[in-house]
């Protein structure tokens, strides 16, 4: 697979500095029931990185002590993690939102029959991957079989109280096909809504709209067919100096299964960890007493994916390009 940070890091970006930490986002491993083409994470069934307990301990330490307000869950398949439950049990006795941003498919795995009651039971907010309301485009990019698994998903979750309950926060997650920047949130909303209802009987609180990240599986395809240059120059061309503001590592950060910490999930794949003094890598543990607060962020040309008007932050695009 190609590298593209060496690319990326030669596109400057504005200056990014941090406002108040509220968010953990946690990398609970890398081991997946799909493979899907666009995965930032590059997850799939055959790999075996996964946090320790040790480590999910320190998570709850530091959202203890740090009075952080969203736990938000990802992997990989984040069920998969042996300390899924626990560190949502526990997140949950502390007052926190946690969120868990679910594959969908994960839902009919064997040994997770019971994961819609137990998401429901503890008011997990579900997250879930839709890249699309039709079969042939969902197929082509999360593998065969994945939308009618993934319309099962949706209505297991539907039948626990999901998308209706209000305490039941049911959202989708759409991301484009190609190097393309995605339509206009709201009209995409409306149409999934009106297809999976009519079709399917599906409800759902939201839909994110994200931008593909010009990184692993999809950054490197894009260099293979020499579309790298022109898909950035798109997210480029669509930056909105106001979506500087609202850029999710200003009040988040991003920790992989070993514990080290970065500025926000894509940099976590890039491996460009957060930078605090001279260390190369700063664990979750050494910042529990630590104010990041007004530090820079490590930034290069994929954070153009996250304020290009259409673009993506992990809560669906930020401000709109005026048309
Ligand atoms: S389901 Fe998510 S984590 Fe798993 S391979 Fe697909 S995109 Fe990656
Ligand atoms: S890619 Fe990460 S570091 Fe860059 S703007 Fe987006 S959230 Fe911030």
């Amino acid at each position: 697979m190609r590298d593209t940070l060496p690319l990326l890091d030669k596109i400057p970006f504005p200056v990014v500095r941090r406002g108040t930490l509220d968010t953990l986002q946690i990398n609970v491993g890398y081991r997946c029931n799909q493979s899907c083409y666009h995965c930032h994470v590059n997850a799939g069934p055959n790999r075996t990185e996964e946090m320790a307990g040790d480590i999910a301990d320190t998570v709850l330490e530091f959202t203890k002590r740090r009075g952080i307000t969203t736990l938000d869950i990802t992997g990989g398949a984040p069920e998969l993690n042996a300390h899924f439950r626990r560190m949502v049990v526990d997140a949950r006795k502390l007052g926190v939102k946690v969120m868990d941003r679910c594959n969908l498919t994960i839902l009919e795995q064997p040994g997770q029959e019971d994961l819609a009651e137990f998401l429901a039971a503890h008011q997990v907010e579900v997250v879930a991957s839709m890249p699309c309301y039709l079969q042939d485009n969902v197929e082509r990019q999360r593998g065969k079989g994945v939308f009618d698994g993934s319309i099962r998903g949706l209505k297991k979750l539907n039948a626990r109280g999901y998308g209706r309950d209000p305490a039941l926060v049911l959202n989708l997650v759409y991301n484009p096909q190609g190097p393309a920047l995605p339509p206009a949130q709201g009209a995409l909303e409306a149409d999934y809504r009106r297809v999976l209802g009519e079709l399917y009987g599906i409800v759902f609180n939201k839909l994110f709209v994200l931008a593909n990240m010009p990184i692993q599986r999809f950054g490197s395809a894009l260099v293979t067919k020499g579309e790298f240059d022109g898909y950035l120059q798109l997210l480029q061309d669509a930056h909105l100096d106001a979506n500087l503001d609202t850029v999710m590592c200003r009040n988040l950060i991003s920790v992989d299964w070993r514990g080290f910490v970065y500025d926000c999930d894509f940099n976590q794949m890039l491996d460009l960890p957060l930078m605090r003094g001279k260390r190369k890598h700063v664990h979750l543990a050494d910042l529990i007493d630590d104010d990041l607060e007004g530090m820079p962020v490590r930034v290069a040309g994929h954070c153009y994916g996250c304020t290009a008007g259409q673009g993506s932050s992990c809560g669906g695009a930020l401000k709109e390009a005026a048309e």
